[in-house]
Parts: structure tokens; C-alpha cells; sequence
């Protein structure tokens, strides 16, 4: 067993909420709240859960764009938490990269594509101007570009074109892991699966580790191989793509998926929408956070918190209702 490329432990990122002295007490907004997590090398981590389940906040921490409120996490052996801005561009600046939903507001309109792809090269790596050229061009060849590119602004190309630009200059600096903000939500559908398809190539090419984040479940499905779904700051079930995909166990898990349509419904009422909306996260429902739409909820689900317990190899799930798997194992 080696050690895992990350591991997160007890993270929390509370954001105060402004005003908030009128009233006596501080208040927060829990956007992540009590995270353990481990992601190893190769591997492909899909995060999930409705916008405002904490997934965006818990990437931007592990990027150390916002600092942890609490917790540890640790990036290929360092400590990420205790680190100085400049030990930070040392080791996690270069090693996780991360790619945007929208490559045309992600990409400088006013630059060559030559030297947005170089940019990260002129920040961090010491290389003559022709070595630079040639690594640019040899970039670009690898997500599938010609070299007359590297003389065109990035408006000059298609939407999918540029997002293989953003991939190109995210791998400039040869990073250990690539977080993938919505990689495909802004392209056509055609343009989509060639993207997913390149990054897989390139996963496999490069030994990169991704975490994917996406609205998309068919997409996660399609690339990941291990799925967290997140709910108001919490993990909720994380396991192999396939077991959370097709046998999930945690009640939100199921309705979050079950929403997806598929070829074999015979109209739209076959959907099982997930009803009301996430519940604020300055003031969560006590307990399971989930028990306020939750159609399974007992009076234990409001009063105490349900623990993450093993339900199969490598898949874990938060729920009273799986304390009867706990108790058949035992
Ligand atoms: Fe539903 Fe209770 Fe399970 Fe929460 S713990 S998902 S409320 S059954």
C-alpha cells in the first residue's frame, strides 16, 4: 500500500456571515464541514452533490485558495496547511493544476495562444526562449492542435478548441494532479466527448490524477473511477463509480441519481426528482443534514448525526438505514 496523493482529514471552511453582531451570536456559513478524505495516485475522483454541497469550496481549500477553517491536508507527503505562500507555489501551485467550466473567460482574449500556453513556463521554469517554443508546440500537439494555433487568439477557435488550449496550459508545468471545474459544461455535445475522451488519453499518457467536478452524472460516471457524493458540507457516500452509480446506498445518493433520464423511460414522469431545495448552510438541519427531504426519515435521523460506516470494499455511506449492513457484518 503506498500513501495516498492526498489526504484530507477533519477539514472544515466556515465562512462568517456579514452583520451577523446585530443579533449577539456569530454566525456561520458551514461550507465544508468535517471532510476526511484520501485520493490516491491515477485515480479519478468525481465529486458530486447540488450546487451549494460544499464540493467547489472543499477544492478551492485544497488549492489553498482559501484558507482551512480547520483540518489537515496533505499533498504528496507535505502539509498543505502549514505552508508559506512561497513553500506553497513550490509545492502545490506547479503539482495541481486546475481547468475552467468556461475556457473563454479562463483564457487572456488579448493573448497568443503561444504565450498563453508559455505563460506558466515564463513564471516558473528557467528556459531559454527556444526551448519554451518547442514545449509550447509540442503542448499543443498533445491535446490535438497544429502548430499555426500558436499564432491565433484564443476567440479565433471553437469553443471545444479552447478548452483543449486551457488543458494544454494546465500541463505546462508538468502537474502531479488536475482539478476539472465543469470541463465540458460550456461545448457542444460532439466537442464534449472528444474533451472526455483526451482526458483520458492524456490521464493515462501522463500518470495525471483528476478530481472532476460536475452537474453532469452521466460524465462523472463515464470518467471516474471513485465517486464522493457531498451534502451541506458533508461527505454522505463515497465509493467505486460503478457500485455508487448503479447500487447506491445513501437515500440521497439514490435520489440524485435516479434523476437522470435514460433511454428506457417511457416519459418524463418516470424522473424521480429530488424535491426542495438544499436547506442554508449558516443554520444545517440538526442530525443527518438530509433528513428534512428525506422520504426514509426517523425520529433518530433529526437528533443525531449518522456516522460513516463500510457498506462494501471501498464504499462508505452515512445512514441509520445501514445499520442493519453494519450489524449483518459484524
Ligand atoms: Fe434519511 Fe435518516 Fe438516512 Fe438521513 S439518516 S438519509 S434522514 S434515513
Amino acid at each position: 500500500m503506498t500513501e495516498p496523493l492526498v489526504k484530507i482529514q477533519g477539514l472544515k471552511k466556515y465562512f462568517p456571515v456579514r452583520g451577523d453582531k446585530i443579533f449577539g451570536e456569530k454566525k456561520w456559513v458551514k461550507a465544508v464541514d468535517g471532510v476526511d478524505l484520501e485520493i490516491r495516485a491515477g485515480e479519478i475522483v468525481g465529486l458530486v452533490g447540488e450546487s451549494g454541497c460544499g464540493k467547489t469550496t472543499l477544492v478551492n481549500v485544497l488549492l489553498r485558495l482559501e484558507d482551512p477553517t480547520e483540518g489537515k491536508i496533505y499533498f504528496d507527503g507535505h502539509d498543505l496547511t502549514s505552508m508559506s505562500e512561497k513553500e506553497l507555489r513550490k509545492h502545490v501551485r506547479q503539482n495541481i493544476q486546475i481547468v475552467f467550466q468556461d475556457p473563454f473567460w479562463s483564457l487572456n482574449p488579448r493573448m497568443l495562444v503561444r504565450d498563453v500556453v508559455g505563460e506558466p513556463l515564463s513564471v516558473h521554469r528557467d528556459m531559454s526562449t527556444n526551448k519554451k517554443a518547442n514545449t509550447v508546440a509540442e503542448l499543443l500537439k498533445m491535446v490535438g492542435l497544429t502548430p499555426e494555433g500558436l499564432f491565433m487568439y484564443p476567440h479565433e477557435f471553437s469553443g471545444g478548441q479552447r478548452q483543449r488550449i486551457a488543458i494544454a496550459r494546465a500541463l505546462a508545468l508538468e502537474p502531479k494532479m488536475v482539478v476539472l471545474d465543469e470541463p465540458t459544461s460550456s461545448i457542444d455535445i460532439l466537442s464534449q466527448a472528444q474533451i472526455l475522451d483526451l482526458l483520458l488519453q492524456l490521464k493515462e499518457k501522463l500518470g495525471l490524477t483528476y478530481i472532476l467536478i460536475s452537474h453532469d452524472l452521466s460524465v462523472v460516471h463515464y470518467m471516474s473511477d471513485r465517486i464522493i457524493v457531498m451534502y451541506l458540507g458533508k461527505i454522505v457516500e463515497q465509493g467505486p463509480a460503478t457500485k455508487v452509480f448503479t447500487q447506491p446506498e445513501h437515500p440521497y445518493t439514490q435520489a440524485l441519481f435516479s434523476a437522470i433520464p435514460t433511454l428506457d423511460m417511457n416519459s418524463l414522469d418516470d424522473l424521480h426528482i429530488l424535491e426542495g431545495s438544499v436547506p442554508s448552510a449558516i443554520d444545517p438541519p440538526p442530525g443527518c443534514h438530509f433528513h428534512t427531504r428525506c422520504k426514509y426519515a426517523m425520529p433518530v435521523c433529526s437528533a443525531e448525526e449518522p456516522e460513516m460506516i463500510t457498506v462494501g470494499k471501498d464504499h462508505k455511506a452515512a445512514c441509520y438505514l445501514l445499520d442493519e449492513v453494519r450489524t449483518s457484518k459484524v
